[in-house]
């Protein structure tokens, strides 16, 4: 299995944790970025037999001003220059939960990691919270780059919509939540080349990934061994394992 979707420097005891997701069959994961200033390493050893692929930008939460997003875009310029386990973009997105920054800063620190993105022809990892339209009709300004929606939420026709625009869809804990209707709706509708399985951990443990394999295949009227090695090869296509 590979998770994709997982912050790395956000584990408290990480490398038990890691060998307990290992354990139960992870290959693979993805790190994902909140912030380019921050290292974004586990503290410790990694567990021999994980792939850790590296995504690095500005998640909205961390978005205050236009000086700091310009600081912040100069790192990550740099980082993406320098080390080559950096295989995308983010994550980043909008949120329009209270308290997180204004929309409009939001908007053009979204358009400019998208920007980025293609002009590095490396895929973007999209974090989108109630505001699903706005972030829609963003993609479509600026067309012509790769990614996964991740830890989506969204209705059925929010999911085809972003598939029509060619992205990945990442299921994550909310899967394991019986009463998150819209989204188990939404399950079934992937298209297998387009699923991706993550943790986004913590506070969900990596090694419940299994959990989120076994509740994706439930609703899919499928095996988790099926949903393991399908959303195993399409997080090898996108992310470059
Ligand atoms: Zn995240």
């Amino acid at each position: 299995m590979i998770d994709t979707h997982v912050h790395l420097d956000r584990l408290d005891d990480g490398p038990a944790l890691l060998q307990a997701a290992v354990d139960v069959g992870v290959t693979g994961l993805v790190s994902i970025g909140l912030d380019p200033r921050c290292p974004q390493q586990l503290r410790g050893p990694l567990p021999p037999g994980l792939e850790v692929k590296t995504v690095l930008g500005l998640h909205p939460q961390e978005v205050r001003d236009a000086a700091d997003v310009d600081a912040a875009f100069a790192v990550l310029e740099r980082r993406l220059d320098a080390e080559p386990s950096v295989v995308g973009i983010g994550e980043c997105g909008l949120d329009a939960r209270p308290g997180i920054g204004n929309a409009a800063l939001h908007q053009e620190v979204l358009r400019r990691h998208l920007r980025l993105a293609r002009r590095r022809g490396l895929p973007v990892v999209l974090h989108g919270v109630r505001r699903d339209g706005a972030l829609l009709a963003t993609l479509d300004d600026e067309a012509g780059v790769d990614g996964v929606w991740h830890g989506f939420s969204g209705s059925k026709e929010t999911l085809l919509a972003a598939v029509r625009r060619g992205l990945f869809i990442s299921v994550g804990f909310l899967a394991l939540n019986e009463r998150a209707r819209r989204l188990r709706e939404a399950v079934p509708a992937i298209p297998e080349d387009r699923l991706l399985v993550e943790t986004d951990a913590p506070p969900l443990a990596p090694a419940r990934i299994k959990d989120v394999v076994a509740a994706v295949a439930r609703l899919r009227g499928t095996t988790p061994e099926h949903i393991a090695a399908l959303t195993s090869a399409n997080a090898r296509r996108l992310f470059r394992f």
